[in-house]
Order: structure tokens, then C-alpha cells, then sequence
């Protein structure tokens, strides 16, 4: 497809579309803006995991069956540091840990994020775009019954049991976007803005925290589509649907669609959630039922094209 998009998107749910829509349009007509909220140092490493993890799935390296990491991962660094000292909880493979030092030299140089980010795609081949949310510094820290946590301590250290109480994004207030997001849309022209089926507490509402995004969402002149990450009342995997109930709402699509209401323009959910229809068009948000579970590359292509021509019929 001749198109271009613009992609709000966290790690694993979000980059499996994310995968389907590069391989639909032409190369570098999408725009992919990545959530940095779940960034932290490890082992003095700046580690990016969703940018990486799209990096890795758009380059077709990310291993499919774990859903994180590079597929065919060798583990003899973390072996070695484990005589060391426990810091087994957040696992790097010995490629991924070379994305980790390429990054931490890059910076120490005076590289920003998004530049970084660039050559490390294109050491890749990915002649997409993938863009960091902002170059400065956002860290989501999870408030529950058990303190308030940084993202990894939440995530993976305690495997999501502590209940959630809120969400904040530090050093959202100050953060900019790269450039700027009306830039971004301006110079860009997409056809389409798409949310991806990511989480939308934990990796879509960090975006929607900075400065600018918001309000340039809300005045877009082009279509805003998601994919719900819901089908049945479930998620497919991770916490979202946990958060959702501890967030008192109810794990739906009426609830994403709510989520997303200020700006969102149509929602694209699985053909078992039909029923939901009427109540979401009563918001405004126009709906398209489709199989929305992508297991194979042949899924991810086809709900991407589904979806970019939802988001064209909204256009006429
Ligand atoms: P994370 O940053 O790695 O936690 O991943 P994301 O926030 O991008 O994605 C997590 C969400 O992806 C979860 O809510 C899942 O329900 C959703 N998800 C995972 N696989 C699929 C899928 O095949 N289809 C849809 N519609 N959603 C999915
Ligand atoms: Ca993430």
C-alpha cells in the first residue's frame, strides 16, 4: 500500500501489528512512536525494552515463542554474573546485551535516544522509523498496596502481584517528543494515526502524558484508529486485564473505547466482542469487527490491512 502511518505502540502485543503494517506499506512510510516509560539502567545499561522489542520484531529477530528477546539467544553472560551476584530477575541474552552496550557507548558520546535508535535500526535493515517517545526521561512507577514501584520492579522483579492502586509517569510534565509531535504529524502527513492493541494503562498512557500529544491527537485532521488488546473479557497475555480490574474498569472494549474517547475515531475489536458494538458507537467511535488474534505473520498482515482500510472509510 502506498499509505503512511503514524503507530502509538509499547512492547509485544503492540509490535505484532506493528510488524503487519511494515510489512504492508512501503518501506519508511511508517512511523512507529514508541513507549520509554519502562526504561531503566541494568547493570549500568540504559535498557529500552519496548523500543528493542519492536526493533527486534520489525527486523523479524525477536524470538515468537517467549515474546521478549532475540530468538536464538545465548545466556553465557548471565550465567557469569549470576556467580557474582543475583541480578538473574531481568534476563539479557548475549545479543540483546550488545543492543545494551551499543546504546550506553552511543550516549556516553552525546547521542540522544532517537538517534540512537535510528542507527541501531538501520544496523538492522528496518527502513521503517521507529521514534522514541521522548529523549528525556519518563519512568512509570506503579502505586500499590505494597509501595510504589519503578515499571521493572512492578513487571518483572515481582511478576505483577503487588495490587495496583494508580499510575505516574515521571518526568512527564518536562518531557519533550523529538522535534515535536505536531511536527512529527505535519512533516510526516500520515493517512492515519493507528493505536496498537498495547496495553493502554502501562504503554499507551505514558505517550499520552507528554506536553503536546494529546491536544494533537484531539485536533488531528486524520483518522485515529485502535486495535483493542481485549477479546472475550481477557487479555491475550501480561497484566492488562488484572490492571484494569484493580483500576475499577471493566475488562472491555467499551472500556478501551472510553479509554481512548477525547480522540479516538474508530475501534477495531475481535469478531467474538460483536455484541459490544452498539455500545461503543454510542460514544461516537465507529467499530469494525475482525479476527484480532495474531498469532502468525499471515494474521498480523492481514489485520494491519484491515485496519488501515477502516481507517480510510473514516476518511471519506
Ligand atoms: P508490553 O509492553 O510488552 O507489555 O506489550 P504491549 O503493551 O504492547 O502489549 C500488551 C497487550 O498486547 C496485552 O494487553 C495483550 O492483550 C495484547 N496482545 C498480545 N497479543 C495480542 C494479539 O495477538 N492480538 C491482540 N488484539 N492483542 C494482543
Ligand atoms: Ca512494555
Amino acid at each position: 500500500m502506498g499509505k503512511s502511518i503514524l503507530a502509538l505502540c509499547g512492547g509485544v502485543g503492540g509490535a505484532k501489528l506493528v510488524q503487519g503494517l511494515g510489512k504492508t506499506l512501503r518501506p519508511g512510510n511508517l512511523f512507529v512512536f514508541v513507549n520509554t516509560g519502562d526504561d531503566f539502567h541494568h547493570l549500568g545499561l540504559p535498557v529500552s525494552p519496548d523500543l528493542d522489542t519492536v526493533m527486534y520484531t520489525l527486523a523479524g529477530v525477536a524470538d515468537q515463542a517467549k515474546g521478549w528477546g532475540i530468538a536464538g539467544e545465548t545466556w553465557h553472560f548471565m550465567e557469569m554474573i549470576s556467580r557474582f551476584d543475583d541480578l538473574s530477575w531481568f534476563n539479557s541474552g548475549d545479543k540483546d546485551l550488545a543492543t545494551h552496550l551499543y546504546r550506553a557507548r552511543a550516549a556516553r558520546e552525546g547521542l540522544r535516544l532517537d538517534e540512537i535508535t535510528r542507527s541501531l535500526s538501520r544496523s538492522f535493515g528496518i527502513e521503517h522509523n521507529i521514534i522514541p517517545m521522548s529523549n528525556d526521561p519518563v519512568r512509570t512507577l506503579v502505586v500499590t498496596d505494597r509501595g510504589t514501584l519503578a515499571f521493572q520492579d512492578y513487571f518483572v522483579r515481582l511478576n505483577c502481584s503487588p495490587r495496583v492502586k494508580a499510575i505516574k509517569f515521571a518526568g512527564c510534565d518536562k518531557a519533550r517528543v523529538p522535534g515535536s509531535f505536531t511536527d512529527l504529524l505535519n512533516e510526516n502527513k500520515p493517512d492515519a494515526i493507528i493505536i496498537a492493541p498495547s496495553n493502554p494503562l502501562l504503554s499507551i498512557a505514558p505517550i499520552l502524558s507528554l506536553k503536546d500529544v494529546r491536544s494533537a491527537l484531539q485536533s488531528a485532521s486524520v483518522p485515529i484508529v485502535a486495535v483493542s488488546p481485549i477479546i472475550s473479557g481477557k487479555a491475550l497475555k501480561g497484566p492488562t486485564a488484572k490492571i484494569m480490574e484493580q483500576m475499577d474498569m471493566p475488562v472491555n472494549n467499551v472500556s478501551i473505547a472510553e479509554f481512548y474517547r477525547d480522540f479516538l475515531d474508530g475501534l477495531v475489536i475481535d469478531n467474538k466482542d460483536e455484541h459490544e458494538t452498539g455500545e461503543i458507537e454510542k460514544l461516537g467511535i465507529r467499530v469494525k469487527t475482525t479476527g484480532t488474534l495474531m498469532n502468525s505473520i499471515r494474521d498480523r498482515i492481514a489485520l494491519a490491512e484491515t485496519t488501515i482500510r477502516f481507517a480510510d472509510s473514516l476518511s471519506a
